[in-house]
């Protein structure tokens, strides 16, 4: 039998094929390859699906976020408060601008901690640039975040490259900072076939200096006015995006949340702890991840819903500030704050049960039942 997939990538595009193929075709034919018309039409309809100002494509989220600290103004050396428990590209990105992280702690559900952060600022008076990421699909809580910004005259980065659509108290997460910053990596919620993010912001200025800072730093054709990177978001991609992608995405994601609420009504095993979700929030789901009460007992969990074909994940195994990297290059500086135990908690417990939009009714049936079987 088939095994249940984390991500099943052969039936999306079953659902995707007919419109991918046009979208390919309308590229071909325009003659335009790089920051045509699709980018743009993408861009416009992303920012409208958000209900932010303006998109702005990119490479990928890693870059999206690079150019958000350097459009924010980040000198080297310059301190930044980040999460310990993410993608390591959300580090990576603070790196490559010639930043310092700095770790705290999160939450329980993973997030970085607010209450946490809040202290920070309070002691790190100098310290402006916060990077937050709304992790495995659920959004922080935005009025807190707002709160932060506004007493300490904070700039922001929201990582939302898990949380496209997500949302806290009928807001959208990404709102809040100066710049939201999300990626179309396959996994993610829009994916698309191949590397992709984008900036969100609805400030004039931010828009302006991302789109140059994404080429070269142009501020016109062959004047180089900044110290920009080469991350355009390709017309290929956008297209795809536009046309067989982003149409989807409100229907794969209430795929996502139904499929949470039948697992959050149905898996009732006690050696396993579910996520919980405060009131008001509404995540998207990206992951759905699980606690295993016995930290000693997570790969005997693992090892089970595999022998019975189920595929997991862990996110993360390692905490960014404990990376090899970090050993190997003393030169990379990083703080942290107080300590990082619930984030380390999670490294050591957590599970990604599958979560894809395409689970089918047995497959979902599958998972419950050898979840509680074990
Ligand atoms: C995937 C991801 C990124 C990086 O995106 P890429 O497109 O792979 O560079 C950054 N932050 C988070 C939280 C992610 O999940």
């Amino acid at each position: 039998m088939k095994p249940v997939l984390l991500n099943d990538f052969k039936t999306q595009w079953k659902q995707v094929k007919t419109q991918f193929l046009q979208a390919v075709e309308r590229v071909g034919e325009s003659g335009y390859l790089i920051l045509g018309p699709e980018v743009k039409s993408f861009e416009e309809e992303l920012a409208k699906f958000w209900g932010l100002k303006y998109a702005v494509g990119c490479a990928n989220g890693l870059d999206a976020i690079e150019i958000g600290l350097r459009v924010l103004g980040i000198q080297p050396g310059q301190k930044v408060l980040t999460t310990p428990l993410s993608a390591f590209a959300t580090t990576l990105a603070i790196l490559k601008a010639g930043g310092i992280p700095v770790f705290c702690d999160t939450d329980k559900s993973g997030l970085i901690n607010l209450d946490i952060a809040e202290d920070y600022f309070k002691q790190n008076k100098d310290v402006k640039l916060f990077l937050p990421v709304h992790l495995y699909g659920q959004s922080l809580n935005l009025k807190h975040l707002k709160k932060l910004k506004d007493q300490f005259n904070l700039l922001i980065i929201e990582d939302c490259a898990q949380s496209i659509a997500a949302n806290s108290d009928g807001q959208m997460c990404g709102d809040v900072g100066q710049l939201a910053a999300t990626s179309f990596y396959p996994t993610k919620n829009l994916g698309c076939y191949g590397d992709g993010g984008a900036l969100l912001t609805n400030l004039d200025d931010i828009n302006e200096l991302s789109r140059s800072l994404r080429d070269y730093g142009q501020s016109e054709k062959y004047v180089h006015s900044y110290l920009g990177l080469n991350s355009r978001l390709d017309e290929l991609q956008a297209a795809v995006l536009r046309s067989a992608l982003l149409p989807n995405l409100n229907k794969w994601t209430e795929s996502r949340k139904s499929i949470a609420s039948v697992y959050l009504e149905n898996i009732n095993n006690s050696q396993i702890e579910l996520p919980k979700i405060p009131h008001n929030n509404y995540p998207v789901w990206h992951l759905f991840p699980i606690k295993v009460k016995d930290k000693n007992k997570r790969q005997s969990f693992i090892n089970f819903l595999k022998e019975n074909g189920i595929q997991t994940g862990i996110h993360y195994p390692i905490l960014i500030p404990d990376q090899p990297l970090f050993k190997q290059q003393k030169n990379l500086n990083y703080e942290i704050f107080g300590t990082l135990n619930e984030a380390k908690s999670l490294c050591e417990t957590e599970v990604s049960l599958p979560i894809h939009p395409f689970l089918t009714k047995d497959e979902l049936d599958k998972v419950i039942s050898v979840c509680n079987a074990w």
